[in-house]
């Protein structure tokens, strides 16, 4: 277990009086520094951004931990909680895949019970809770949900965790929680224990390449989780262009910008499921639509060569030949629209 005092070299720099040869850092800093010490080590946790970032959550700043976007956490939460041959996850298909994915890379078992295809995708918890075993420790629900952007409402959360008290750990994946209508599982921490949410400003607040990610959790699982961490897990650019869109006047302007993405949506899933191209369109509260056509590798070719990349997610048990398109600038959607309107003919 290291040491994880808060102390950044970084912050006593910017505040000056203070002779700093402890950490082998350059004392000068780089060429385009512009005030950021980049010279200097960041903090293991950066104070300012956990406590705005409890704030917005309305969780303690113990609650709250900041790391590499929240496939970090995926990744952590894993190592953490399962053994290797002995454990295991369970998961509702089609879903995120890095569940399964750092399940596999820490050889723990992976349970899937698949979403009610017949029912939109809709979670089925009985099925869920009766696949958890003496050997579950992680039981993931991601709302809305990548691919297919459908919700779990938040009694249901309540519902599941409450079930799986000192049986497993319950992670909601809230990554698009922006885009939706639901309120966010964080509101439960105080009652559960046995509760992960996790949050990220990779989608809403636009800074997917800064990877920034959240868990909000009880202190006790903060901790686990901080004690396996990378020692400093995020770069000080990143820090400060997270502080930068977490200012109150960058809120309202996320705010604005999800609204119009929403509007968009909700406009794009009338018009594509009027297209004769299209053979089924899910309902989301996300940023994205699932769709589904009678050849989607035709689709997904003839958009490409035109310069529209969308996202193949036919291989999801449950999603053949369906296409997944995020949610653009109007123009950009309106690209997409008229590219597969004129594909009436051709598929
Ligand atoms: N969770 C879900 C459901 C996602 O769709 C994604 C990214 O697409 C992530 C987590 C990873 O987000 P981050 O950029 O914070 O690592």
């Amino acid at each position: 277990i290291r040491n994880l005092a808060p102390y950044s070299s970084a912050r006593m720099e910017a505040n000056g009086g203070k002779v700093l040869l402890n950490a082998n850092e350059n004392p000068w800093p780089p060429h385009g520094d512009d005030g950021q010490h980049l010279n200097r080590y960041p903090d293991p946790q950066p104070v300012e951004l956990v406590e705005k970032l409890a704030a917005i959550y309305g969780v303690t700043a113990a609650q709250t931990l900041v790391g590499r976007g929240s496939d970090e956490f995926i990744d952590l939460l894993t190592r953490a909680f399962c053994r290797a041959g002995k454990d295991g996850i369970v998961i509702s298909p089609p879903t995120f895949g890095m569940y399964a994915v750092c399940a596999r890379i820490q050889n723990a078992r992976v349970r899937e019970v698949p979403l009610r295809a017949e029912q939109d995708f809709s979670l089925d918890i009985d099925a869920l809770l009766k696949a958890v075993t003496t050997t579950t420790r992680l039981v993931y629900v991601c709302t809305p949900n990548n691919p297919t952007g459908g919700v779990v409402g938040l009694k249901e959360i309540e519902y599941i965790a409450t079930a799986l008290k000192d049986r497993a750990v319950l992670i909601v994946d809230e990554a698009y929680g922006e885009f939706s209508s639901e309120a966010s599982a964080a509101s439960l921490l105080a009652q559960h224990d046995n509760l992960v949410v996790l949050r990220t400003l990779s989608k809403a607040f636009a800074l997917a390449g800064a990877r920034i990610g959240v868990a909000l959790a009880a202190p006790e699982i903060i901790d686990l989780l901080r004690r396996i961490m990378a020692p400093y897990p995020l770069p000080a650019t990143s820090v400060n262009a997270a502080l930068k869109v977490l200012s109150s006047e960058a809120i309202s302007e996320m705010h604005q910008r999800v609204g119009l993405l929403c509007a968009e949506r909700d406009r794009l899933l009338v018009a594509f499921a009027a297209l004769p191209v299209v053979k089924k369109v899910w309902p989301s509260e996300a940023n994205f639509l699932c769709l589904q056509f009678a050849d989607a590798q035709l689709v997904y070719r003839t958009l490409l060569a035109q310069g529209i990349v969308l996202r193949n997610v036919s291989h999801y048990p449950g999603l053949a030949d369906c296409l997944r398109i995020s949610i653009g600038r109007s123009l950009e959607n309106q690209r997409v629209l008229a590219a597969l309107s004129a594909l009436t003919e051709v598929v």
